[in-house]
């Protein structure tokens, strides 16, 4: 969506007879996480302009997983790019707890860090859940730890996690108005359905949250206007599980890996082909997109979707956490909408 259009479920679906997709679908998180870049940017420069210090973003890497280390990767540089500090702290694969103890306690007692983040997963020697408890809630620009779940749910500022608090951030900026609406959830891990539940009800959505063990998914899922898959499995959500009209999001990342597989998923897509000779593999959701457009009134893309304001969301955390910190009057955490 380019524009503030409010896609409904009522609207009608609009495929696009002539093949491609219709452009004024796609909820493109890459723009509205540029934006939101972009403010954060102007508020990182303000706060050091009026003498303060500039924020700082910790983030803890163990052990030598390739994906963990793009990621972790892309949050410093991120960092760097809004005027803020990124440091990355890097520990062996074989660390031991009490060592990882130490590191995050030195983070929360380090007065040019306002937000920690320990990239998960964790090697098995090490208890995530220990770990995750550890960090100053502060500082837990994350939104993990047990104080900012339970503010959460009480309408109480704290941190959201990234994810779900950008995709209601996209939501917002589109034009996509949630009160009254239905909104389907599948998923219930606490990074994303959870959180995603629980800022839908702050908007006055009706929300229901499915997971394995929901009895005829695809009935459930079309009853949404507002549908999020966030599952971790290819193709999961098909046509049948949208009604027409239905808003999707697909915050589910998984890897193509053969040729049938993207010829199966993007008949024709000569570009994403592309893709897929040139690196071995192309990212995609949870959702089948090529069929699920037709029927949807705006659909989030993968690549190109919620994971770009994960990021984003992460740099405003972490803003507020500086201003908190500085005593400054409190940034935006997604508050209540009440
Ligand atoms: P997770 O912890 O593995 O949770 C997956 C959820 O899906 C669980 O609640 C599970 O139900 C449910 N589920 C599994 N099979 C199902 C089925 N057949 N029918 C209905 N529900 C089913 O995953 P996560 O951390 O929430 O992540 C989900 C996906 O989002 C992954 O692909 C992840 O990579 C992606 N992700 C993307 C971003 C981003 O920035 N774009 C950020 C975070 C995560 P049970 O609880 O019953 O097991």
């Amino acid at each position: 969506m380019t524009t503030t259009e409010t896609p409904t479920a009522t609207r009608t679906s609009t495929s696009n007879p002539g093949g491609g997709i219709d452009p004024g679908k796609i909820l493109d998180g890459k723009a509205v996480a540029a934006e939101i870049r972009g403010e954060v940017a102007e508020q990182v420069a303000a706060l050091t302009a009026a003498g303060h210090r500039r924020p700082g973003l910790a983030a803890v890497l163990v052990g030598g997983d390739p994906a963990s280390h793009v990621y972790v990767g892309s949050k410093a540089k991120a960092c760097e790019e809004v005027g803020m500090l990124g440091r990355v702290v890097h520990l062996d694969a074989d660390t031991a707890q009490a060592e990882l103890d130490r590191t995050v306690d030195e983070l929360n007692a380090d007065p040019e860090i306002d937000g920690i983040l320990v990239q998960l997963p964790l090697p098995p020697q090490l208890t995530e859940r220990e770990i995750l408890d550890r960090i100053d809630p502060g500082k837990d620009v994350d939104g993990f730890h047990p104080v900012n779940v339970g503010r959460l749910w009480l309408d109480l500022p704290g941190f959201v996690p990234a994810t779900p608090a950008g995709i209601i951030e996209m939501l917002r900026r589109r034009g996509v108005d949630l009160k009254g609406k239905h909104a389907v959830v599948v998923g219930r891990s606490h990074i994303v359905g959870k959180p995603m539940a629980a800022l839908l009800l702050r908007q006055h959505a009706t929300v229901t949250v499915c997971h394995s063990r929901t009895r005829d998914l695809a009935a459930v899922c079309r009853q949404a206007d507002v549908l999020v898959a966030a599952v971790g499995r290819t193709g999961m959500i098909g046509p049948d599980h949208v009604r027409d009209g239905a808003v999707v999001v697909d915050v589910g990342m998984n890897r193509l890996t053969t040729r049938d597989e993207v010829e199966h998923y993007f008949p024709g897509d000569a570009k994403r082909m592309d893709v897929f000779e040139r690196r071995g593999s192309t990212l995609v959701g949870d959702v089948d997109f090529t069929r699920v457009v037709p029927k949807a009134s705006a659909i989030t893309p993968v690549p190109g979707g919620v994971g770009p304001l994960t990021i984003a969301l992460l740099l405003v955390n972490t803003l507020t956490a500086a201003r908190r910190r500085q005593g400054l009057e409190d940034g935006a955490d997604g508050g209540s909408a009440r």
